[in-house]
Parts: structure tokens; C-alpha cells; sequence
């Protein structure tokens, strides 16, 4: 189980949230036989979604995460609900690629530069709240930084980390925070939060060093007086279903279900979690029929 805060500035003038998501990017790295380097990508879309998602006021909204910057990885998607429970896969799972100058995951080559990050709200209404921004640095952190500025308009830090164990590829520690202006921000506090964060740690090593999200958003906002908004316990979850996977097929359309209902068995796996769901021929044509 992963554990999140938010937090308010007792000014009113920033949120803050942080997580610790090392159970949610293992619990993804399980199901996708993820290489190194793209658990650690996955693992920061899924951090930030799930950050995302959690402020969210509906019980049933959600926000959708997809970025594609023409690298190896291909397309990388993340899902949260409001809660910040999280599913998400990559395109190409086990893409692998030497460290960068660094002597980091080069997450950022993975993803490529050569694209867009978009985000879609669904808060319930007739049409998804839609923003894209063109990636900065396929790092992430970054990419959704600039979009909280582009398309939110909402002056945002966002770090976002995952460590993985060189030899066994499982996750060590995995975690991030997102600080947010409010629009009741004064003159300075832009400047005192670039100040807080200039010589930040990352949030891989506080949370090595065992410090809670809670501690994480205290450290890193020193100076401020920060109160408790909530705490969560985000989750990798699918919500899959034999209804849900029916309902996407029946948008391929009559013609090509009854294509399919010749095959003696259709096999259909969920691309968030690996479940399997069999149709029969009679099955897929009561599809055909429906609307
Ligand atoms: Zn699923």
C-alpha cells in the first residue's frame, strides 16, 4: 500500500502533496515485467497520476496520463481515480538502454523528447477535460511541471523518483511531491519556494533515509508552517471487468465481431493488469447484435 499526504501552507498560500509509491511501481513491475528503466519511467507517470488523481473532488472522476516522445518506449500511460489508486503500462515494457552521463536510468531517452504529454480529466461531464503540452524532457517531473504551468496555469514543482536494485531490478524506494501556488500566493512566496527546493535532496534518497511523506513535505518547505489536509492510501488497482472488456469490443463494430466469432475461442487480455477474459462465438456475436 502507498502512502500520501497533502498539506496546506497555514497562509493559505501552497498545497503540497508527497507519496511514497514503492508498492504501487513493484506491484507494476510484477505485472509488466518491467526493464529497469522503464519501471523507473512508469513509476514516475504512475507517482504523479496518482498525485494528480487524489485531488480530484469526485468520487468517480478520474485523470488519464499519456506520453509518447518517440523513444523506445513507446507510449506510457497512467490512470488514477480520485483516491490516487493507480493502473498503468508502457507500450514496450522491456526496453533496455545504458545509464545516462549521470550514471542514472536514462528515463528521458526512453521516453524521448519528440512529443506530447497529455492529460485527460474525466469529472463527469459530457466531454474529458483535455490539456497536451509538448514534452520537455521525457524525465517526467519536469514534462508534468510544464503542464500544470501551460495548461493549469498553476505555478508547480514536481519531483518525482523511483530507485531500483541494479542486480534484482525490484523497486527500492519510489515516491515524489507536487508543491502548488495558490492564487492566494503572495509576491514572495514563489521565490521562497524556488529557494526551498534549490538544493533539495531526491525524494529516492529522504525516502532511503525512511522519512514519511508527511516529513518529506516539512523537509523540503522548511520555513514554511504546513498543516495536514488528508492522508491516503493509493493502490495499484485495475477495475477491469468482463462488462468492461464487452463494451470495448462492441466498438469494433458489427462487421468485425462477426469476423472474430469465427475463432473457436476468443482470448482478450486486459493491457493494465494481464487479466484474461475468453468470449465463445456465441458470445462475440451477441456482441455483433447489440448496441
Ligand atoms: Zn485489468
Amino acid at each position: 500500500m502507498g502512502k500520501a499526504v497533502r498539506m496546506i501552507s497555514s497562509d493559505g498560500t501552497l498545497t503540497a502533496m508527497a507519496v511514497d509509491s514503492a508498492d504501487i511501481v513493484e506491484s507494476a513491475r510484477e505485472i509488466h515485467r518491467t526493464s529497469s528503466v522503464i519501471t523507473a519511467a512508469l513509476g514516475r507517470l504512475l507517482t504523479g497520476a496518482s498525485m494528480m488523481g487524489a485531488v480530484l473532488k469526485n468520487e468517480d472522476d478520474s485523470v488519464t496520463l499519456r506520453i509518447n516522445g518517440g523513444g523506445p518506449a513507446g507510449s506510457l500511460i497512467a490512470v488514477s481515480d480520485s483516491l490516487g489508486n493507480v493502473k498503468g503500462y508502457a507500450e514496450c515494457p522491456d526496453v533496455q538502454l545504458p545509464l545516462n552521463s549521470k550514471g542514472k536510468l536514462d528515463v528521458g531517452s526512453a521516453v524521448g523528447t519528440d512529443g506530447t504529454l497529455t492529460v485527460m480529466k474525466d469529472l463527469g461531464m459530457k466531454e474529458p477535460y483535455l490539456g497536451q503540452i509538448p514534452i520537455v524532457s521525457g524525465e517526467i517531473a519536469q514534462d508534468i511541471t510544464s503542464y500544470f504551468a501551460l495548461s493549469e496555469q498553476t505555478p508547480t514543482v514536481c519531483a518525482l523518483g523511483v530507485l531500483v536494485d541494479k542486480r534484482t531490478g525490484s523497486v527500492i524506494t519510489a515516491g515524489g511531491f507536487i508543491i502548488q501556488l495558490l492564487p492566494t500566493a503572495l509576491d514572495d512566496t514563489i521565490d521562497r519556494v524556488e529557494e526551498c527546493v534549490k538544493d533539495i535532496q531526491p525524494v529516492t534518497t529522504m525516502l532511503g533515509e525512511g522519512l514519511t511523506p508527511e516529513e518529506i513535505c516539512r523537509k523540503v518547505l522548511r520555513g514554511f508552517d504546513l498543516e495536514l489536509l488528508d492522508e491516503f492510501s493509493p493502490v495499484y488497482r485495475c477495475d477491469c471487468s468482463k462488462e468492461r472488456v464487452s463494451r470495448a469490443l462492441i466498438t469494433l463494430g458489427k462487421e468485425e465481431l462477426l469476423e472474430i466469432a469465427q475463432d473457436e475461442k476468443t482470448e482478450i487480455s486486459c493491457h493494465f493488469c494481464n487479466r484474461k477474459y475468453y468470449f465463445t462465438p456465441d458470445e462475440i456475436r451477441a456482441l455483433a447484435d447489440s448496441k
